[in-house]
């Protein structure tokens, strides 16, 4: 008998080592890495490098507490990831992940307009579908009603707003506006902030705006006060092939950068978010202190690993390799869609990519979910790793699969993805729907 508490009822493979793009278990078995884990897993397993630079940050300094010392390492990967992100006087805020990093946005821009003297600003403003945490603040935030239903009375209806998703068929400018009307109906003088992952993740198969969106949706949260938070934990550090997603269709510079997966690539928990000066400096210059803080946050070990990875990122040019290789794997998942009628649409961007499934005869989503998890099992038994969703997200239903492989893969291994994925859509195809 194990004592772990699993996830779930059904059975896990033991892992037990990982080098590049491939994960080997127990039971001698080899995976290709298709998604990165949850699509973090940036730089690839196995670094020692990485490795190397967490053990002599243990042996130098393991652990300070943020209410009594900053560090080096933490200073120092401050401005690095301040310069790799063209967010020049941002500050940085480290935590241990992503729902920790979106609570982290959501009390901050709360607190920003306390010391504003507008205390009435306490809504914020999500799309659905969208996914912001695990925690019940990034939950909340969450339009994701299959899991949020469980914990409903825990979580305030009226404080969360809702937007719809991005609507490809509008531009973006017009797209954007939407969420004018969003603002007027909550009343913008209660709203705090609007939160959007630039590109949408776990929720919706990779699904990006228009050029255009991003940059009118901060003219409007600055028209009406609101802070604009870009939560950037998947879509960030180079996964798209930028820097910032945020930043694809057009020059723009969110209030709050939400950040995490792909800082540390797996090898520690980090995440955080980058505020701008004048987000860091009402607080400041206000009551003086940011009322929040967790015991992990900016451990240097966690810090150093981000830095390690940073080097990695930068040296071995991988924003640039994200491009390339995930235009190859979309160009892949092209010939795929031709060649499997279930795949319905693929898109992304960079090497955040979404493979949208469904009935080949109504080219709608199956009225049953279920179809992303059979397509993940059979690739799974092929040797890949893909990242399945499904199920009624708010009335939206839908299956799809994300794919995002490590950064560093080689062309080569792009090939043998797109190869296994193959096999998994044949053996999938014929039992539709
Ligand atoms: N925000 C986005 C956009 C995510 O995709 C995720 C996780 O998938 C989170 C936040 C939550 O991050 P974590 O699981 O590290 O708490």
């Amino acid at each position: 008998m194990s004592n772990v508490f699993y996830r779930s009822s059904k059975s896990y493979p033991v892992a037990v080592r990982a080098g590049g793009v491939f994960i080997e278990t127990q039971d001698g078995r080899s995976f290709l890495d298709g998604s990165s884990g949850a699509l973090v897993a940036n730089i690839g397993h196995g670094r020692t490098q990485v490795a190397q630079a967490m053990a002599a940050q243990a042996s130098r300094l393991a652990f300070v507490h943020g209410s009594q010392f900053t560090s080096d390492v933490l200073e120092a990967y401050a401005s690095r990831l301040a310069d790799f992100l063209n967010l020049p006087a941002f500050r940085f805020w480290a935590v241990s992940g992503g729902s920790e990093a979106n609570e982290s946005a959501i009390k901050l821009a709360r607190q920003y307009h306390v010391e504003r003297g507008q205390p009435g600003r306490f809504k914020v403003i999500t799309r659905v579908p969208s996914y912001h945490g695990a925690s019940l603040g990034a939950l909340a935030a969450s339009g994701m009603g299959a899991r949020r239903e469980v914990y409903a009375p825990l979580i305030r209806e009226d404080a969360w707003p809702k937007m719809p998703k991005p609507d490809p068929t509008l531009s973006g400018e017009e797209d954007a506006e939407r969420l004018r009307a969003v603002l007027e109906a909550a009343g913008p003088e209660s709203v705090a902030a609007f939160i959007c992952e630039p590109v949408v993740g776990a929720s919706d198969a990779a699904l990006a705006p228009n050029a255009g969106y991003h940059a009118r949706i901060a003219a409007i949260c600055r028209e009406y006060g609101v802070l604009f938070v870009a939560d950037e934990v998947m879509s960030g550090m180079g996964r798209c092939g930028a820097p910032l997603a945020v930043r694809l269709g057009g020059d723009v510079t969110p209030d709050i950068v939400v950040l995490g997966k792909g800082l540390a690539a797996g090898y520690a928990p980090l995440a955080g978010l980058m505020a701008s000066p004048e987000v860091y400096g009402t607080v400041m210059d206000g009551s003086g202190a940011f009322k929040h803080g967790f015991t992990y946050a900016g451990h240097p070990v966690s810090v150093a690993a981000g830095l390690s990875v940073l080097d990695i990122v930068e040296h071995e040019e991988l924003v640039q390799a994200a491009r390339e290789r995930g235009a190859q794997l979309l160009a892949g998942l092209e010939i795929l869609k031709d060649r499997h009628p279930h795949v319905l649409a693929v898109r992304g961007q960079g090497l955040l990519l979404g493979v949208v499934l469904g009935d080949p005869a109504t080219g709608q989503a199956l009225a049953r979910p279920g179809l992303a998890d059979r397509v993940a099992a059979a690739a799974h038994e092929e040797g890949l790793l893909t990242y399945p969703g499904s199920g009624a997200v708010d009335g939206v239903r839908g299956d799809h699969l994300l794919l995002g492989p490590p950064l560093s893969i080689t062309p080569a291994e792009v090939d043998l993805l797109l190869e296994r994925l193959d096999r998994a859509l044949a053996r999938t195809g014929a039992a539709v729907p």
